[in-house]
């Protein structure tokens, strides 16, 4: 690391084409982590924030938000990290610690939170995130990689892992077996079939093809696989559903998977749609349903998905390309071409 410059790749507008951009990082504050990236997960949400679809985007604007590195400097209040820990940040790097849902420990649902990518610190500099060579965060943000879990492997759970997760502890939180849909399977879906399995659901794949289905069922082990389009496989799933992770990008009236909802079934929508969202009333009505929002999950929810993960061995599908493959990464993302994460090894992608 030049002085305290870092190097990483930018959209500059909404084409959300990627380049190399270097900008300075913030001081280390007295209870900051500074860290060297090793790896960043590619999500979709970064695409929504480089073309300006769902927030208004600040350019140039450095994505990534499932960042494992290695710390290099602490701050002089900082005990519960040390040089050299392997460590992760997700989608934000700051709250205001006041308010009801930061005293409860969901921070993430504050209405002062500083997003890793596209937001504003207390002390005004611009936040980037880690598709660059090196990031300042507050400890607080910061969660603890487990020993036996590859970096690489750990990325996409900073983000997708636990918006998967969080949901069916918020929402689901019983001990019983549920029924699962997984709506969409990209980097989020595949995340959730992983988890639900591994939690002891039974788990039903909604895809928009067919051509996943061998993947669904024999590689992640999901127990049921349904073509959207498909009327007669919908209609033998009606009612038999607790719980649905929406995780389609694009808009898609949602009818038709509330009826797969058994009585008091849950849509849980965790796909940042740009476009509004359409259902009836009596869909809901008539089954005593619920559409549900859910936001990445809480500090501690992170770290617990990480060592759950780690403690089964379990492992998820990443596709590993340096930093010159990442506009191509996003075009094959968006064609639903990927299996089903890209990571990009930012170490190793001699960005100084
Ligand atoms: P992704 O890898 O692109 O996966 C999305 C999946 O949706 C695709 O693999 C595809 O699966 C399905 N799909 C159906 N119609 C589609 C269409 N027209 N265009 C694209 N995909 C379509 O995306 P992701 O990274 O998992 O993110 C999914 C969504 O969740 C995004 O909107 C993202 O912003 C959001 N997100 C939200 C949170 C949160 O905290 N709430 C966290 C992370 C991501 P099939 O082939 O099976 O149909
Ligand atoms: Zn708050």
């Amino acid at each position: 690391m030049e002085g305290r410059k870092a190097f990483g790749w930018a959209a500059r507008d909404t084409s959300g084409i990627l380049s190399p951009f270097s900008f300075n990082l913030r001081e280390t504050g007295a209870e900051d982590v500074m860290l060297k990236v090793l790896y960043c997960g590619v999500d979709h949400t970064d695409l929504h924030q480089m073309r300006n679809e769902i927030h208004s985007t600040n350019y140039p604007l450095v994505p990534g938000h499932e960042i494992v590195g290695e710390v290099v400097e602490l701050g002089s209040e900082v005990k519960k990290f040390r040089v050299g820990d392997l460590v992760g940040v997700g989608c934000i790097v700051g709250s205001c610690g006041e308010c009801s849902p930061c005293q409860s420990n969901m921070e993430q649902y504050c209405p002062n939170i500083i997003p890793t990518i596209n937001g504003t610190n207390k002390d005004g500099s611009f936040n980037r995130g880690g598709f660059s060579s090196a990031m300042v965060v507050h400890q607080r943000f910061v969660v603890r990689i487990p020993e036996n879990l590859a970096p690489d492997q750990a990325a996409p759970l900073l983000c997708a892992g636990v918006t998967a997760y969080s949901p069916l502890k918020q929402f689901m939180g019983s001990n019983r077996v549920l029924r699962a849909g997984i709506l969409g399977l990209g980097g989020v879906g595949h995340l959730g079939v992983i988890i639900a399995k591994a939690m002891g659901h039974h788990v039903t794949v909604i895809s928009s093809s067919d051509k996943k289905r061998q993947e669904a069922l024999d590689i992640l082990g999901a127990d049921a696989f349904l073509v959207s389009s498909n009327a007669a496989e919908m209609e033998g799933a009606a009612n038999s559903l607790d719980y649905i992770l929406d995780t389609v990008p694009a808009f898609h009236p949602l009818g038709s998977y509330l009826s797969l909802l058994t009585v008091d079934g849950k849509l849980i929508v965790v796909a940042a749609v740009p476009k509004p969202l359409q259902f009836d009333a009596v869909d809901l009505i008539l089954g005593k349903k619920a559409i549900a929002g859910s936001f990445i999950g809480s500090m501690d929810e992170t770290q617990e998905i990480l060592e759950f993960w780690a403690e089964k061995g379990l492992k998820s599908f990443i596709e590993v390309v340096k930093m010159d493959y990442v506009n191509k990464a996003f075009e094959r993302m968006e064609r639903n071409d990927v299996r089903f994460r890209f990571v990009l090894d930012v170490a190793g992608s001699n960005l100084e």
